[in-house]
Order: structure tokens, then C-alpha cells, then sequence
């Protein structure tokens, strides 16, 4: 259902604050994880200042180890949903489980697979029953065929509103935190019509390459950016050293803006 011989023209998909897929570029930022409405708050405000269409962030966090900070849960959910009523933004977060599909879209516009989830399949089905847009990250140690295969599995419960998120894998490389497959947009858009994005804040790792791999990935053809902000990251209780304060993310944007135009 993927495939461009299906459907051989772009699916796009449309949000209130703008368009990603056949040409039209969209970018969700805001924090790795919800942690307090202030700082969500913030984060909203200046993604939306600055061109965001949509907003991020994580109120059911998957971390590696189970003694780090986990989210505020549906305090977290809240949160978002006062975030959207004030600027208007969309809001995309992640879900863990088939069990709390229905709870997170009671709040969310779009649902986030995460790379962890990326092949928990009761998950997949579960999401492409939800009837909301599904970003889907790739799994860090997945082939772009079996990535496509995930997606198949939201496609054919009959959700098309599907969003592919190159976010790294794993390499040899550890000079970053994972290797962003630049080269997997221009290969995922010659096989499919659906919208690919690029995470490019947690292949970097650390703040200062997120905007060289965030151009990268559009110079590359990617119709969106997931990015992670955080109006005060060296206190951020997760990926604290790849957020993008305000200044950092307004000049992201400009570059951006200067490469596909104007949002
Ligand atoms: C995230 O977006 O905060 C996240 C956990 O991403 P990934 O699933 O790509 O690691
Ligand atoms: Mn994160």
C-alpha cells in the first residue's frame, strides 16, 4: 500500500498550520519530554514564533534505563493540550503501548512510534486503527524494506495518514549518537508516496549539528523536521545536550526558510 506502483502520485498530508508531502515542508519541534507546563509553554511559544507547524514532545518517555525520568503521563497529556489551545499548534506524542492508543489520542493530533517500537507490531495495528496520523520513526537497526514493512502494518488496518522519520542508526560510527541515513529519503521517496521526515536531532546527539544534518536531510528531498527545543536544555531530564534553545531553533529556521522558502 506503500508503494508508488499503488498510488503514483504524493500522499500530502494537512494539518491546520500548514502541508507535508508533495512539496510542502512542515516542522514539529518542541521538548524530548513534557516535564512542566512552563517549559512546555515556552517551548510552544517560540516554536510557533519562529514557523513551527507543529508541536512535540514526550509524555510517556521510552528510556533506556527504567530508572530515568519516564514523563508526567496524562499530566503530560494535559499539558500539550493547553499548549495547542493556546498557539494553535498540532501536537505529536509518542505512544508505548496498544493499551494507552486510545487514552494519547484523546489528546494528540498525530501519534509517535518510536524507534524502540518501531517493529512492536500490536502496536503498529493498534495506531493504524486510531484513526489520527502516525509519524513512524525507523527502528535503529532496521533496513528500509523492513521500516516499510512497519508502516505496511498501519496502512493495511486502514489508517493512510502515515509519516516516515529517518532518525539514525546504529553504525560503527560513535562519534554521534546514531548515523543519519541521508540517503534513506531519496530511497524511501523512490519506492513510496508517503511524506518522509528527518529527526535530525538524535542521530547529532549534541545541539551544534542538528542544523547541518536538519539541511541535509531537506537538501535531500525530506517533506518535514521533527526537532527537538527546550527553553533551557542544560535542564532538560532527557537529551539535554541535542536541544535547541530559542535563538538556535530561529536560526535553524531561517536556514531552513532559505533552502525550501517560505513554511
Ligand atoms: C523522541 O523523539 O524523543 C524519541 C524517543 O525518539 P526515537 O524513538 O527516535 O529514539
Ligand atoms: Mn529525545
Amino acid at each position: 500500500l506503500a508503494s508508488l506502483e499503488v498510488q503514483p502520485f504524493p500522499t500530502v498530508l494537512e494539518f491546520p498550520t500548514g502541508k507535508t508531502g508533495g512539496g510542502h515542508v512542515l516542522v514539529a519541534a518542541g521538548p524530548c519530554g513534557v516535564e512542566s507546563r512552563e517549559q512546555t509553554l515556552k517551548a510552544a511559544r517560540y516554536a510557533k514564533a519562529h514557523g513551527a507547524g507543529m508541536l512535540r514532545g514526550g509524555a510517556f518517555k521510552p528510556r533506556t534505563s527504567p530508572y530515568a525520568f519516564q514523563g508526567l503521563g496524562v499530566e503530560g497529556l494535559k499539558i500539550l493540550a493547553e499548549a495547542r489551545r493556546e498557539t494553535g499548534l498540532p501536537v505529536v506524542t509518542e505512544v508505548l503501548s496498544p493499551e494507552q492508543v486510545a487514552l494519547v489520542a484523546e489528546y494528540a493530533d498525530a501519534l509517535q512510534i518510536g524507534a524502540r517500537n518501531a517493529q512492536n507490531f500490536a502496536l503498529l495495528q493498534a495506531v493504524g486503527e486510531a484513526g489520527k496520523p502516525v509519524l513512524l520513526k525507523r527502528g535503529m537497526s532496521m533496513t528500509l524494506e523492513e521500516f516499510l514493512m512497519s508502516a505496511e502494518y498501519i496502512l493495511s488496518r486502514g489508517n493512510m495518514r502515515v509519516i516516515l522519520v529517518e532518525r539514525g542508526i546504529r553504525t560503527f560510527e560513535r562519534a554521534t549518537r546514531f548515523t543519519l541515513d541521508v540517503a534513506a529519503v531519496p530511497v524511501l521517496k523512490s519506492w513510496t508516496h508517503l511524506p518522509v521526515w528527518v529527526d535530525p536531532s538524535h542521530p547529532a546527539g549534541r545541539r551544534e549539528w542538528v542544523i547541518p544534518l536538519a539541511l541535509a536531510g531537506l537538501a535531500a528531498g525530506a517533506d518535514g523536521l521533527i526537532v527537538e527545543t527546550h527553553p533551557e536544555p542544560e535542564k532538560a531530564l532527557s537529551d539535554a545536550a541535542q536541544q535547541l534553545q530559542e535563538e538556535e531553533f530561529a536560526e535553524l529556521m531561517r536556514r531552513v526558510r532559505s533552502l525550501v522558502g517560505a513554511l
